[in-house]
């Protein structure tokens, strides 16, 4: 505790006063341009890895970046979200799942949890479509890579969490918001970010395109290319080069197959 309240004198002393006026201007409001969603892992830092001022990103943090689908909790984080899109007009949402982390090692090993830790066990139950997906997709893949393949499929799972939200799914819709999948690895430094193009994580710089929204973020191809393991299709091997009009519906689940006015108009992007 000695430590921070020294760092707090020296935050007032040095950084405060230095940037008196960015404060100033703090006062009369916010404008974060960015929802960034990550876990509560004391490893990340938001504003550090991104090298975002003070005021530039709302933040949500809980253990495993989980956001429950529309309706299931009363918690805070539809709150949150409700007040990032409608209050603060925000356009960019990030769900940034990273390397090493405790809650996905939880959610791998949920029956030992019931006991230790009752509350964690709760929480973790609104990222179960994570965990029944690893149970019955990769139940071949050896323990070493579960772990990073459980990070990869969570942070997807997520973002179709977000599209429960009424107010999110009208925003992708208007082309007014646009979705982005992060994977941080605490170890190097690195973010890959997910291309719903190439249905794989893949440096920020290289992401293809920037489509608002694509349904089904689980096709066939394995998630892991790019983050330290093997390949692990779920299926065989049916993706095409490259998506089109014709051939998107492929990649979607019967209940999730769509109109090819509605498939055309995601795969252009909402703002065509
Ligand atoms: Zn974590």
């Amino acid at each position: 505790m000695k430590k921070l309240i020294e760092g707090l004198h020296r935050f007032q002393t040095n950084y405060f006063d230095t940037h008196k006026d960015l404060f100033e201007e703090l006062s009369h409001g916010q404008q974060p341009r960015v929802l960034f969603i990550t876990c509560s892992d004391s490893r990340i830092d938001p504003n550090l890895i991104t090298q975002a001022n003070i005021g530039e990103l709302f933040v949500i943090r809980n253990a495993g970046n989980i956001i429950p689908p529309f309706g299931a909790t009363n918690g805070g984080e539809g709150a949150s979200i409700e007040y990032a899109i409608t209050a603060l007009d925000i356009e960019q949402i990030i769900v940034c799942g990273h390397s090493h982390c405790g809650a996905m090692k939880g959610l791998l090993k949920m029956s030992k949890l019931a006991d230790k830790m009752p509350l964690v066990y709760e929480w973790l139950k609104q990222a179960e479509a994570t965990r029944r997906l690893i149970i019955e997709n990769y139940s071949h893949v050896p323990e070493e890579d579960l772990l990073n393949i459980t990070i990869a499929e969570n942070v997807l799972t997520q973002l179709e969490n977000l599209n429960t939200y009424p107010i999110i799914r009208s925003r992708l819709h208007q082309g007014r918001l646009s979705l982005h999948g992060w994977i941080y690895s605490i170890e190097s430094g690195e973010i890959l970010t997910y291309d719903p193009v190439v249905h794989d994580f893949v440096d920020v710089e290289s992401r293809k395109n920037d489509p608002e929204y694509l349904y089904n973020l689980h096709p066939s191809c394995s998630v892991t290319k790019s983050i330290g393991c093997k390949i692990y299709p779920m299926v065989k091997d049916e993706t095409p080069s490259e998506l089109t009009t014709e051939n998107i519906n492929i990649h979607l689940p019967k209940s999730n197959r769509l109109s090819k006015e509605q498939a055309e108009r995601i795969y252009r992007g909402s703002s065509s």
